[in-house]
């Protein structure tokens, strides 16, 4: 098997404490080992289903292989952006974007508080499991809210996420049982700006 053509799980940016009060240690390790970890696994085995069948020239049920390939692979995705967009708070976490994402938000919500409240209502608000992602548009230039429900419905194709958020109950219910308002809203106190500035820029530049 050549691994280069399949998933891997990455390694965290941090370590399992560093998130901590706002998300725990065994909250964040079940959730990168455990549940990201399936995403990788249930890829890579969807990979290797389409690999076997091509040998063997048989046929898959294509219409239930490619749902399972988009969840598990979206899952994948959205986690790897997800950790990388959070840092301990006070150490790179937490605070408001500066330049020019701080510019972008502005232009498009007016102010940071209404891009908050926006982002926060999008979160709460997925119905079951999902995600809340804010994206961007080239065509419009706009800075665009997505609300992503499981990992891949709901999503507008070809948007480039530059922050998201895991509301599924697997991300917070050890710390914060069903309360997911108290989970989105100590989520601000761990978004990395600095990366989701980054990815901002990276974007623009292409
Ligand atoms: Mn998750």
């Amino acid at each position: 098997m050549d691994a280069s053509k399949f998933y891997s799980l990455p390694k965290l940016p941090y370590d399992y404490k560093a998130l901590a009060p706002y998300i725990s240690e065994e909250q964040l390790t079940l959730h990168h080992t455990k549940h990201h970890n399936a995403y990788v696994t249930g890829a890579n085995a969807l990979l290797q289903k389409f690999d076997a069948a091509r040998k063997d020239n048989a046929d898959l049920d294509m219409k239930s292989a490619l749902k399972e390939l988009s969840f598990h692979v979206g899952g994948f995705r959205l986690h790897n952006l997800f950790w990388q967009n959070l840092a301990p708070a006070g150490k790179g976490g937490g605070g408001a974007p500066k330049g020019d994402l701080a510019k972008a938000l502005d232009g498009e919500f007016g102010t940071f508080a209404r891009f908050r409240k926006e982002f926060t209502q999008a979160a709460t608000g997925v119905e079951g499991s999902g995600w809340a992602a804010l994206s961007y548009c080239r065509t419009t230039s706009r800075p665009i809210i997505m609300q992503i429900e499981k990992h891949n419905v709901n999503v507008i194709p070809g948007f480039t996420n530059l922050l998201v958020l895991d509301v599924w109950e697997h991300a917070y219910y050890l710390d914060y049982k069903n309360d997911r308002a108290k989970f989105v809203e100590a989520f601000w106190n761990i978004v990395n700006w600095d990366e989701v500035n980054k990815r901002l820029a990276a974007f623009l530049k292409k």
